[in-house]
């Protein structure tokens, strides 16, 4: 099946020079998140334009939507893998509990 897909930068760290791409399939919705840590070039500056274009199209995770083919049409053993996870136990909430100095 095939996937056209679309891109938003929705963050830049620049600490760490790391950007957060949003990628959608424009044919099944489905969206995918993932970071890129920028290469930095010789001259000191980050990609910009179709050199930052590039960058993005050949860091996105295509399989992710080929999988999502698969797995929105139904694994046939789905409950074999579901019947192996141990939930983590639920938070303990302990509501109006007088804060206390320690001594
Ligand atoms: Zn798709």
């Amino acid at each position: 099946m095939s996937h056209t897909l679309n891109y938003i930068i929705r963050g830049f760290d620049e600490k760490i020079g790391q950007i957060v791409v949003e990628v959608t399939c424009v044919e099944h919705g489905d969206v995918q998140v993932f970071a890129v840590d920028l290469p930095i070039k010789e001259d000191n500056t980050y990609p910009v334009g179709e050199e930052l274009d590039a960058l993005i199209r050949s860091m996105t995770p295509t399989w992710h939507f080929d999988r999502m083919d698969k797995t929105s049409a139904g694994v046939a053993n789905v409950a074999a893998i579901k019947s192996l996870v141990v939930p983590y136990p639920e938070p303990e909430v302990v509501v109006n509990e007088p804060l206390t100095q320690p001594e």
